[in-house]
Parts: C-alpha cells; structure tokens; sequence
C-alpha cells in the first residue's frame, strides 16, 4: 500500500480504522467489531508517545515510568517498541518486514553549536584553577593567549589599542 510510511502508533490506528469501515460496510450486526475497535483505540490513546518536545518525546507514556524518584525515566524508550502495541499490532498482522519498515520519529536534537551559559572566559579559568588545584600542573595556555604572548607587543604599537584586563 502507498502513502505516508508511519510509525507503529500510526500503523495499528490505520488498520483500526480500516477494520471499522469493513464491519460498517460488509457485517450485518457491527456491534462486536465497533467495540473491538473502541478498546484498541483506548490502548493507542494509553500507549502513546509522551511528547513535549524532550528528549523523550517519543517514548511510551503508557508503559510508565522507572528509576528513582528524582530522575524518572520512562520505561520504553520509543513507543515503536511498546510491547503494548506490538501485541496489538500482531493481532492486526504486522509482519517483521511491516515491522522494519515503520517510521521511527526521533526527537531533535538541540543544535551543537548553541552558546554555552558559563562564558567562555570563565569556563577556561576554571578549567585553569581546576587543573591547578586538583592535578597540581599549570594549564597549558590557550590559543587565545598564545596569540596575545607573541602579537602583544606588536598589538601594543597600534595607536588606540587597549589590552584586556585579562590578557596582562
Ligand atoms: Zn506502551
């Protein structure tokens, strides 16, 4: 079948669907197949990605949560892998081609190259008393400061240049 590849989530709502209309258009008393439908809609609404846009967004809300109080992680990490839904979805006739096949939304991730909240400045003097502290060795100088120990008495013959506090 063509169309939009879809996550297990979307695949068990699409044959819902479709074993709906089949009890509506070919069965002459519906009702049992309606209610059969109804209940695994309640499952896919329990057994559904958390959301919110985390790093879990795409975990099974349903299956619940593990670990500590202070740090809770859902139990599985991508409702693809809902034991929940993959039973359902065997009953529906997922094969382990369908299986492969299926979309597997990931969250995004934020950018790499966002700035840091401790400024770079401080961060590296940190990273300096650090070494110093704890290891007992003196940081080796950055490029910044390199650059400053050879160009600084060139820099300092530009008429207006001013040194910055921490580069003396
Ligand atoms: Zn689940």
């Amino acid at each position: 079948m063509w169309g939009p590849v879809l996550d297990l989530h979307g695949w068990i709502t699409q044959q819902i669907d479709a074993a709906e209309q089949h009890a509506l258009d070919h069965q002459r008393d519906p009702s049992d197949a309606l209610r059969w439908c109804k209940a695994h809609r309640k499952i896919l609404t329990t057994h559904a990605p958390a959301g919110g846009g985390g790093s879990d967004a795409y975990a099974c809300e349903g299956c619940g949560y593990n670990g500590a109080d202070y740090c809770p992680e859902l139990n599985v990490e991508h409702v693809n892998d809902c034991p929940t839904l993959l039973a359902l979805a065997e009953g529906y006739g997922l094969t382990k081609e369908q299986r492969a096949a299926l979309d597997r939304p990931e969250p995004e991730r934020p950018a790499p190259t966002g700035p840091s909240l401790i400024p770079a400045a401080l961060a590296e003097a940190m990273y300096g008393h650090l070494l110093a502290t704890v290891v007992g060795v003196q940081p080796v100088p950055s490029p910044r400061q390199r650059a400053l120990e050879i160009l600084g008495p060139e820099l300092k013959k530009i008429s207006g240049y001013l040194p910055s506090p921490s580069s003396e």
